[in-house]
Parts: structure tokens; sequence; C-alpha cells
């Protein structure tokens, strides 16, 4: 049987990669996009940039996507064009799919913040926190295209920081699920249910692959939230996260995870076999925890006088747009008792290789002193 994870390989949008996308790194590839597909442009954002969807398939089961609600979240973006290739591709899968599920992706809702590379719209809004007020034209574009589409699952398609790891593991959570609550006791509606359900099936296909590295957010009710707002509408909605995978920086290798979660989401449902997948097995599913940094520095008194002996230090990258140009920049936070976290880079200055290679990165050396 062919891995998901090989279909991707061949399937890869590489006109599109790395983390800053936008419309403009989007738009070339659905006007190449044959009549199988229908692209329309369905609103505009507050500086007036086009919003829009691709449509495809003509089966009943009825799947809403939409990606870069978040405008610097942009691996789930290059994951749903590469899963529109494979629509495209003709397989029996493909086609299959085509057959039995109707499927509309928007992947850029928030195109000016994925021009300046916030999270936040142009007017500053978290577009995720304004699900029932819809004071954004974003939010509006969203909830009119479902309930036009009227769509039977919904797929909300994010990022998340690196600092996430799996329960209480040093693996880091390089993807993330949440069947969103659709009430303050988190109860399990017949649609939520079904969510789980679903996660449960994209999780055993992605343990082949990361074994370990799949978390669970955290499920708090918030009615502002878009997910929850769905989950209350009774559509079973699910909440992806693309997290860190190990040197990845770009995104590229999760960007095939959440591929391959995809595909195997929409088999599910265009199979409709979710009964094969039990809930139980959702909560065994590690919640997240956020024991990370990108550098753990240990010992490092050695570099700085003023610190304890055993002083750890953490460093986190603050991601910045220059020129069109992202750069990852460390930013300090000193942890001196900590034995707890985690690094996706470890340096311990007891050791003259570890000093050199500190040395040596000019931009840490930066913000060190
Ligand atoms: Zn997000």
């Amino acid at each position: 049987m062919i891995r998901f994870l090989d279909i991707q390989k061949d399937i890869k949008v590489t006109e599109v990669q790395g983390r800053y996308v936008t419309n403009e790194h989007v738009f070339p590839f659905l006007n190449s996009l044959n009549n199988k597909f229908k692209v329309d442009a369905i609103g505009e954002s507050v500086l007036g940039k086009t919003i829009k969807s691709v449509t495809f398939g003509s089966g009943k089961h009825k799947i809403l996507m939409w990606s870069q609600m978040h405008g610097n979240e942009s691996t789930t973006t290059k994951a749903v064009l590469d899963f529109i290739n494979f629509i495209d591709s003709g397989t029996d899968l493909a086609n299959s799919i085509s057959t039995n599920c109707t499927i509309k992706i928007i992947p850029i809702l928030n195109p000016d913040g994925a021009e300046a590379y916030t999270r936040i719209n142009a007017n500053e809004v978290d577009l995720n926190r304004d699900a029932q007020k819809r004071t954004q034209p974003e939010s509006k574009v969203l909830r009119s295209v479902y309930e036009e589409f009227e769509p039977d699952y919904c797929f909300n398609l994010h990022d998340q920081r690196t600092i996430f790891n799996v329960g209480a593991t040093p693996k880091p959570a390089t993807v993330s699920f949440l069947a969103p609550a659709y009430n303050e006791e988190r109860s399990i509606s017949s649609t939520r249910g079904q969510s789980m359900q679903l996660i449960v099936a994209m999780n055993k296909e992605l343990q082949q692959y990361i074994p370990g590295q799949v978390g669970r957010y955290d499920d708090g009710f918030n009615a502002n939230c878009v997910g929850d707002t769905f989950q209350m509408l009774d559509k079973p909605t699910i909440l992806f996260e693309s997290g860190h995978y190990p040197s990845d920086y770009e995104r590229e290798e999760t960007r095939a995870l959440i591929f391959c979660a995809m595909l195997t989401g929409v088999k599910v449902i265009s199979n409709q076999n979710i009964a094969d997948y039990t809930q139980k097995e959702y909560f065994e599913i590690p919640e997240n925890g956020k024991l990370f940094y990108d550098i753990l520095i240990e010992n490092a008194q050695i570099i700085d006088k003023s610190l304890p002996k055993d002083s750890k230090m953490g460093i986190l990258y603050k991601e910045k747009l220059i020129m069109g140009k992202l750069t990852f920049d460390p930013t300090v936070d000193i942890l001196e008792k900590n034995n707890g976290f985690f690094g996706h880079l470890v340096y311990n200055c007891l050791n003259n290789s570890d000093l050199d290679k500190i040395k040596s990165d000019k931009k840490l050396v930066e913000a060190l002193l």
C-alpha cells in the first residue's frame, strides 16, 4: 500500500514553500487549476484584498476548510494546495473522494495578516475571537460561506508555536488536534464525538511517521472561537494545529504530515467509516505541554557570570518580516532553577565545542549580550 507521506512527495506544490505565504504566492496556483475546480472571489479583507475559495467534487458529504485565518499560520495553506493537487491526480482515491464529497477550501482567510505576517487582521482583531460578534469583514466572509455551503464537516486550520511538547515527554507536538467544545461542561454531543473519531483516525495515520509527536489541544470552551461556534451549530469541527518538526523551521515536513492527516480525515468521511474509530482513543492522545525552547543553554553561568551555578537559559525565536523576508531572531528567557524544560537545540557551556557553536551564531551572541 502506498503511504500518504510518499504521495505528498509526488504532488507537492513546490512553487509555494516556506513560512511567508500570501495571496501573491497562492493565486498563480489557483489560477492554473482546470475546470474540475471552481475558484471564486468570496469577499474582501479590510484592506481590500481578495479572499478566494476553491470548490470541487460532486458528492453529498460537504466539507469546509479554511486556512490562515491567522495570517502568519501558513503551513496548512501549503497542505491544502497539495491536497487540491492530489485531487487533480486522478488516482482511485482522488476520484472516489470527488464522487462522494463536495469540498470547499478557503486557502487564505486573512490576506492582510498574511501579507504583514501577523496573527491579527488589519484592524488588529484576532478573527478567531470574533465568531459571535463578527465585526470584521473576514469573519463575515467565513460565516456567509458557511451559511451558503451548509457543510457537514469543518476543518479549522492553524499553526502552533514551537513551545509545545506532547504530554510530559521530550517530543515536540508536531501536529495537534482538538475536537472543540460546544458548552462550558465540555459535553460530548454526537457531532463532537464524530470530530473526536476523525481525529483518532488521523492520529493513527500520523503515528506511523511521527510516533509520540501528536498532541491534543486544550478544550476550554470559548464561544468567540470559530471552531466552538460551528460545533455549537452541530457541525463536527476539527482544529488542526501544525507544529514543530525537528530543525524544520520552514515547516515543510509538517506540511507533508498535515497533508497526510487531511487526506485521512477526508477519506474516512468519504467512505463513511467514522464508526471504526472510538472516542475513547481520542482521550488517550496526550495533551500538549508547553515545555520547549528553541534553544536551551545549560550551565549558562559560564557565559553570564551574574547567574548562579547550574543556570539554564531558554531562547525563543521571534519571527520578523523584514523587506518581504522572514527572519528568526533569538530572544532570551532565563530559567535559573528549572530543570523541566526541553530544547529543540541544547548547548552545554561546560562543553567547549558547544561554546564555540554559541560564539559562531552572531544573532545568538547579540541576544546574549
Ligand atoms: Zn491560529
